[in-house]
């Protein structure tokens, strides 16, 4: 019996191999490794698929986080107000500047920011800084309205949630970072579009905010050796662009498979012992970059999943506010109860375009089997 991988990049790549190869030697052959065309084919092509403006290629999804926060001027003595259930990333470029994360706990359902509990929170908060986490979009109507009224940018961090849709009020669909003033995406190897290595995008609809940002992404450039603004060097490789490029093409594909094999999932696994569900939201489109179940019993299932090859994963174990990283903030354990019990009882199932349909019945009668001994 083979082990069940919790991500197969290897069966990714194989679906493409051919295409994947040919662009990587073109850029070879042509030695374009720094601001190739492939950079600017991608940044059109991403546009178009977010149904954005603009597409800025950047160097990872931090770095992305790390420019809109610099190009908005977020700096000492601001506060971004960031979920507690995300990965680091979220928070770490707010801190770069100078500035402090100020966490909001999330919904009990979703594990996305909890528009409630930011309304209490937003006293003196300079961004807010929601995640469209494990693929599903936050509730951007409320958030913005909330963000709106205290005259605040929000920043989607999307780097989970390519092609993604909010379905508004009024009927219009919104993918993922098409909805606040930028969305930061990752292109790290293991998300729904992943490169061959670190890669990120930034999305917007404003002209003079993307202008800004391709400065600030490659040194403050106007030209060649004229510099309008200190920047950083954040830009997104020839040739990771020209692996996106090939993998973009199949992305829609990809992530209706993902929501057809959550949906597999979903109905094998009703009722089964205490196991919550990803709810389905209405107005909210997931891509299922994670499909996460809840149980009291967690750390027994993972282990038992082990023992029978199959991996699962833990997204994320230790909520930001309990990282040692962010203890300098004094936050303690009961601080924000719905996130720490997410992180206590969230487990990630396999799950990818490629992933079979025996695999996913592997996984589902593995789980069975272990809530027929608890
Ligand atoms: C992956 C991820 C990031 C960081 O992206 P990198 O490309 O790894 O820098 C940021 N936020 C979230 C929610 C992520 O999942």
């Amino acid at each position: 019996m083979s082990k069940i991988p919790l991500v197969d990049l290897k069966a990714g790549y194989a679906r493409q191999k051919a295409e994947i190869d040919a662009a990587i030697q073109e850029v070879v052959t042509n030695t374009r490794f720094i601001q190739g065309k492939e950079v600017k084919d991608f940044d059109a092509a991403y546009a178009a698929f977010c149904g954005t403006k603009h597409s800025i290629g950047v160097g990872s999804g931090t770095a992305a986080l790390h420019l809109v926060l610099a190009a908005l001027g977020i700096g000492p003595g601001d506060e971004v107000a960031v979920p507690v259930h995300t990965f680091i990333a979220t928070a770490e470029p707010v801190s770069w500047l100078g500035a402090k994360p100020r966490f909001i706990d999330v919904d009990p359902e979703t594990g996305n920011m909890d528009p409630a509990e930011l309304k209490g929170l937003m006293d003196g908060v300079s961004a807010v800084m929601p995640v469209h986490i494990h693929g599903r979009p936050v509730d951007m109507e409320t958030i913005s309205a909330i963000a709106a009224d205290a005259g605040v940018p929000v920043i989607e961090d999307a780097a989970q949630s390519q092609g993604a849709e909010i379905i508004k009020t009024d009927g219009t669909v919104v993918r993922a970072g098409g909805y606040g003033i930028a969305g930061c995406f990752s292109f790290f190897p293991g998300k729904n579009l992943g490169a061959f290595g670190d890669a990120g995008g930034i999305t917007t609809n404003d002209d003079d905010f993307a202008a800004k940002l391709r400065m600030l992404r490659d040194h403050g450039r106007t030209t060649k050796y004229s510099h309008e603004i200190v920047g950083y060097a954040h830009r997104l490789d020839t040739l990771q662009a020209a692996v996106l490029n090939v993998k973009l093409t199949t992305l829609d594909a990809g992530n209706q498979r993902r929501r057809e094999l959550a949906g597999l999932y979903s109905q094998a696994l009703l009722g089964i012992g205490d196991l919550r569900l990803p709810p389905v939201t209405p107005g909210q489109v997931s891509v299922m970059h994670h499909y996460v179940v809840r149980t009291h019993h967690r750390d027994a299932l993972l282990a038992f999943l082990k023992e029978n090859e199959v991996e699962a994963g833990i997204h994320y174990p230790i909520p930001l506010h309990l990282q040692p990283a962010y203890a300098f903030l004094g936050h303690k354990e009961g601080d924000f109860p719905v996130g720490e019990a997410y992180a206590k009882e969230c487990l990630s199932l396999p799950i990818y375009p490629e992933l079979t349909e025996e695999q996913l019945e592997r996984v589902v009668a593995t789980v069975k089997s272990f809530f027929e001994t608890v």
